[in-house]
C-alpha cells in the first residue's frame, strides 16, 4: 500500500512545520489551518483511524498524544483561554488522510456543532 502524506512526514520526505517530536508522537502545523492555531498531532506507528484503537493496547500512546497536546497548547500561548481537540473518523467523520491524527485547535472561540 503506498505510504500516506503523513508517513512521508514522519520520514522526512516531505516537509512540514514540526513543533513537537519524540520517539512515538509527531505534531506538525495544519497546511490548511481552520484556526490561528492548528496542528495534527500524530503517532509515529501506522494507524489508519480510530476504529483501530482499542484502550488496552494503545491507551499509553494516546496519553502521550494528550501529553503533546497539553505541552503545544503551552507554547503556542492558547492553553489558558482553552482549545479544541478533534478525531475525524472514517467517510462521514470527514476524514481525508488514513494515518490517525488528532486536530488541536485554537487561538479563536469555537462554534458547536462541529460541521
Ligand atoms: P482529516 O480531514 O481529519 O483527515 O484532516 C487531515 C488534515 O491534514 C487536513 O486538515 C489537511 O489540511 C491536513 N494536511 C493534508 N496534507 C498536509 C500536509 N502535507 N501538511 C500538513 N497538513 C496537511
Amino acid at each position: 500500500m503506498a505510504d500516506t502524506i503523513f508517513k512521508k512526514i514522519i520520514n522526512k520526505e516531505i516537509p512540514a512545520d514540526i513543533v513537537f517530536e519524540s520517539e512515538t508522537v509527531l505534531a506538525f502545523r495544519d497546511i490548511n489551518p481552520k484556526a490561528p492555531t492548528h496542528i495534527l498531532i500524530i503517532p509515529k506507528l501506522e494507524i489508519p483511524t480510530v476504529r483501530e484503537l482499542n484502550g488496552k493496547e494503545h491507551g499509553p500512546l494516546l496519553g502521550e498524544m494528550i501529553d503533546a497536546a497539553n505541552l503545544i497548547a503551552k507554547n503556542e500561548e492558547i492553553s489558558a483561554d482553552g482549545f479544541r481537540l478533534v478525531f475525524n473518523c472514517g467517510n462521514n467523520g470527514g476524514q481525508e488522510v488514513y494515518h490517525l491524527h488528532m486536530h488541536l485547535l485554537g487561538g479563536r472561540q469555537m462554534t458547536w456543532p462541529a460541521g
